[in-house]
């Protein structure tokens, strides 16, 4: 027996989302059952639906923002219970014996994760399909709990938007009077500088866009730098201990060096591909800089994220849409017009 889902669905790399009936699986002894109820709408989803990455396979279903209510659980399931306020993000499975899996790694799993959409399921081998759909069934050990207090809305942008900034702002050791910049005012940069202040950074916004100020100095910006202005560049040179990248097409990475003090870092979590103009290695060595990566964040980090931000009172800054609007979202998005994150009400698919 399996489980009947509606959801909207990308069919080829041009044509709209459209909605999509298909079949999850009948719960396994570890699943639980989830009633989706909001899904955020991460720029990864335009890509994937795009091909963007040239791996997308079709019908999918994107979303991997994905916030629901427990419907029911397998028999061995211990930490979950029908009723229960849940969260999925971009991983929905793991090898769980390689090393990094066991060091709570999760994304780095040697063998590949299983993507919560556009995978391949590690047992039946079918599709996964993401979280633009009402139910999705996932192994506990995948499955988040959202702190009491916590807007549920709110709080789905953090399953992927917020991981991938916290986990590098984590790793980096970013905390009282560490300097951060973050690159790009979208989804992953509004969380980013929120995170960072909670953390006791000093942050800035690197932006393109001049009409952006007021919003990120009520989101965390203790400074504001237009990176298309020299002069504003230069006077941020030498200071940044990490700079958090979110910028998602092919951009020059060299006028940012300079503005890393010695020992910096600038961490690339938007663009994958190949760089283009090429990095100029010299200002790397002459400052012992480091130009690195990171890919969302393993399941622990995760839940210590959560739960960070349930005691600081964090969620997103949203605009609630209907499943309908999907399509509408995703051009927006491409003209950097949301703030700051668009999510998803999944009641309006009964409608
Ligand atoms: P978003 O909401 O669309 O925001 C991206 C921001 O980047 C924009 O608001 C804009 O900020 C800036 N920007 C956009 N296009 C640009 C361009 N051509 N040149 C320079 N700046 C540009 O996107 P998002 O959801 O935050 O996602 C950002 C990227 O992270 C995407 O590529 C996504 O796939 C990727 N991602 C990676 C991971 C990971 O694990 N590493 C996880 C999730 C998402 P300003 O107007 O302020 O400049
Ligand atoms: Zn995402």
């Amino acid at each position: 027996m399996s489980i009947d889902v509606l959801g909207y669905a990308a069919h080829s790399p041009t044509a709209d989302l459209q909605p999509y009936r298909f079949e999850r699986r009948d719960t396994r002894t570890d699943d639980v059952v989830i009633e989706i109820l909001y899904c955020g709408v991460c720029h990864s989803d335009i890509h994937n639906a795009r091909n963007d990455w040239g791996r997308s396979v079709y019908p999918m279903v994107p979303g991997h923002e994905i916030i629901g209510r427990v419907q029911s659980v397998g028999r061995a399931v211990t930490r979950f219970k029908a009723g229960d306020r849940v969260g999925v993000g971009c991983m929905v499975d793991a090898c769980q014996h390689c090393e990094p899996c066991l060091r709570g790694l999760e994304q780095y799993c040697a063998e590949g994760a299983t993507y919560t959409y556009n995978g391949t399921d590690r047992h039946d081998h079918r599709p996964t399909h993401g979280g633009y759909s009402d139910k999705i069934v996932v192994s506990e050990r995948f499955v988040l709990k959202i702190p009491d207090g916590l807007d549920l809305a709110g709080a789905a942008p953090l399953l992927c938007a917020g991981i991938t900034t916290w986990s590098p702002l984590r790793h980096w050791q970013v905390g009282l009077g560490s300097r951060v910049a973050v690159v790009g005012l979208g989804g992953l940069g509004h969380m980013a500088l929120k995170l960072a202040k909670a953390l006791g950074a000093e942050v800035t916004l690197l932006t393109r866009s001049p009409g952006k100020e007021q919003d990120a100095r009520r989101l965390g910006a203790d400074r504001v730098v237009l990176s298309s202005d020299a002069g504003q560049m230069a006077n941020v040179g030498g200071h940044f201990d990490l700079i958090i990248d979110t910028v998602p097409y092919v951009h020059d990475l060299n006028p940012y060096v300079p503005t890393l003090g010695i020992g910096g870092t600038l961490v690339l979590v938007g663009y994958l591909g190949p760089l283009d103009p090429f990095l100029n290695s010299a200002p790397l060595v002459m400052g012992r800089k480091s130009i690195a990566g990171s890919l969302i964040g393993g399941i622990p980090e995760t839940q210590e994220l959560l739960d960070f931000c349930g005691r600081h009172g964090i969620t997103s800054d949203i605009e609630l849409i209907r499943m309908q609007d999907i399509n509408a979202a995703f051009g927006r998005m491409l003209e950097s017009d949301v703030k700051y994150r668009f999510v998803i009400d999944m009641g309006s698919l009964k409608v």
